[in-house]
């Protein structure tokens, strides 16, 4: 699942916990069956999660090994393959986009010179706006815009102050970004409190669509120094009042980009039935995740830590411990180490079990199963397994843009994000007026299986009640206006954009939700396969229908932001 959105000044405090004894750190691989077992989906994500295949990042080598191994396995189990050319991959057109070390932004005589005063990225697609002779406007903290008229920023670069609420303040920087959608450039203060090593983490490339995506101009997104703000106010910052204009800036930016790797993996099983075989019932889950970074972390330390202070995680990012969680935390770890003596180690690597290693091999369950059935389903089965959702969900986006099957062919998606997880212990997300939620043995959440199809979302809970999957469905996620988004945070919207009716499977968010403890030994295995047999049994019961499930809801603007 995607981030809600980029916590800028995230620092991660040293962390964690678990009541429970976590499974072991490494598993020996076995044979798979035909049917879904939480054994099968254990060797398969032990496999999938490996620090070998450190984070699988969409753009990178370790991306394309993973998806190696997707394809290698729909190949040994018979899948007819569905990508480019006869393969099974479909390239997806990333570039990594880099800015020359020799950029600087002269005001006023002054020459502020990139990485020390300011670091400039792209967060959108499509080229950035020129900065070359932009007005500098102040526009006030960044968490208190909104008292700004409207039309502050258009054409400027827009200098934002620190966050009234304080550092470790969470930013929304999507509602900046929208605030000031017509600014050449929007600029944080602050550049100066990021630690070394996170800045260093923040000169590291950025990862767009290239290709014939996002030709549409964005602003460009820019951190900088208190002085180098004040230059560019040619005032200083404390006292500036909103809506002040400052001096215009000479901008010497220059970006480097070249082509990053990246795949989706798509597959077919096809259909039974001569006339219905041409439609698609498509299952997908994502194969990226986020990589590593080079700042190890002592990771028992983190996991105790975040169960505590961010129960959600990098969704929590900006929470601090108070002392008394911080007493608590220290405690646990105090009682964990005397209790695991010599276990200590520094973790680095963004494993993703969960997110969305756990969807990623069950979708290859499903379709080993699928693919052994004596009795095949009347329509196709689709299965894509989609790169870069991590990035914006760019894979889903270009195969929706330039689906390797007809785009009217495809009567529903069902999405598999993270439904590893869901347990008690879990905080797996709040309601939308903030209570927070707790799994249990039955958890499943369910997001979008209403919004274009009412019959699709009856189906669900018909065949979970019917065929005895015993699994208790959470809607409160996809509440309208929720503040997650959780609607618009995984590739289901890429569908669903199109008017094809999804459903997003997930048992929620976590603490280790985008930390280097989402690993696969805090897997819940047996709790999996029962929502990849509830999945393969909808797919299947879609697959036989006699009618294509009926669209009654609107069906949005494929190129209009998602709302939920
Ligand atoms: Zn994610």
């Amino acid at each position: 699942m995607r981030l809600l959105h980029r916590t800028l000044l995230a620092l991660l405090a040293p962390a964690a916990l678990s009541a429970q004894t976590p499974l072991p750190l490494k598993h020996a691989p076995a044979p798979t069956s035909p049917e879904i077992t939480a054994a099968d989906l254990m060797t398969r994500l032990y496999i999938y999660s490996d620090d070998s295949l450190m984070g699988r990042r969409g753009g990178t080598e370790y991306n394309l090994r993973a998806t190696a191994y997707i394809a290698a396995e729909a190949r040994a189990m018979g899948l007819v393959p569905a990508g480019d050319s006869g393969t099974y991959f479909q390239n997806v057109p990333l570039m990594r986009e880099t800015v020359d070390t020799s950029s600087t932004l002269v005001v006023a005589g002054a020459t502020l010179r990139v990485f020390d005063d300011f670091l400039p990225r792209r967060l959108r697609g499509g080229p950035a706006r020129s900065l070359d002779g932009a007005p500098v406007v102040f526009g006030g903290p960044v968490d208190g815009t909104d008292s700004l008229p409207a039309d502050v920023g258009r054409g400027a670069l827009v200098v934002l102050g620190p966050a009234r609420a304080g550092p470790g303040g969470r930013v929304q920087l999507g509602g900046v970004l929208a605030r000031f959608r017509d600014a050449a450039g929007i600029a944080l203060t602050g550049l100066e409190r990021v630690p070394p090593q996170f800045r260093n983490a923040l000169r590291q490339p950025s990862l767009v669509m290239g290709g014939a995506q996002g030709t549409d101009s964005s602003a460009l997104f820019l951190q900088i120094t208190t002085a180098a703000a004040a230059e560019l106010l040619g005032a200083p910052l404390d006292g500036a009042r909103p809506g002040a204009t400052g001096r215009s800036v000479q901008a010497h930016l220059t970006f480097l980009r070249e082509s990053a790797p990246a795949r989706n993996v798509v597959a077919v099983v096809p259909g039974s039935d001569r006339k219905l075989k041409g439609e698609y019932v498509a299952i997908g889950a994502h194969n990226d995740h986020l990589g590593f970074n080079t700042s190890p972390v002592d990771h028992d330390s983190l996991r105790i830590w975040n169960h505590i202070v961010r129960p959600e995680g990098a969704d929590d990012g900006g929470k601090q411990a108070t002392p008394a969680q911080q007493a608590l935390a220290d405690s646990l770890l105090a009682a964990y180490r005397a209790a695991h003596p010599g276990t200590s180690r520094k973790d680095s690597i963004d494993n993703g079990a969960d997110d969305d290693g756990s969807g990623t091999v069950s979708v290859l369950e499903i379709a080993q199963r699928i693919s052994s059935l004596r009795t095949r389903p009347r329509r196709s089965i689709l299965f894509v397994w989609h790169t870069g959702e991590e990035l914006g969900l760019l894979g889903s986006r270009w195969f929706t843009d330039h689906p390797t099957v007809p785009r009217d062919s495809i009567v529903a998606q069902l999405n598999i994000d993270m439904i590893g997880r869901g347990d008690a212990d879990d905080e797996v997300g709040r309601t939308k007026d903030g209570t927070p939620i707790h799994g249990g043995p039955d958890y499943l959440q369910l997001v979008g299986s209403r919004r274009l199809s009412t019959e699709l979302g009856d189906l669900v809970e018909t065949v979970n009640r019917e065929d005895h999957h015993g699994l208790v469905f959470d809607y409160s996620i996809d509440a309208n206006g929720h503040p997650a988004n959780i609607y618009c945070r995984s590739d289901h919207y890429s569908y669903a954009r199109y008017g094809i009716p999804v459903v997003f499977f997930t048992t929620g968010i976590h603490s280790d939700y985008h930390q280097v403890t989402d690993e696969p030994e805090y897997i819940d295995y047996p709790h999996m396969a029962r929502v990849a047999s509830l999945i393969e049994d909808i797919a299947l019961h879609v697959a036989d229908l006699d009618h294509r499930v009926v669209v009654d809801q609107p069906k949005p603007d494929p190129n209009a932001a998602c709302r939920q």
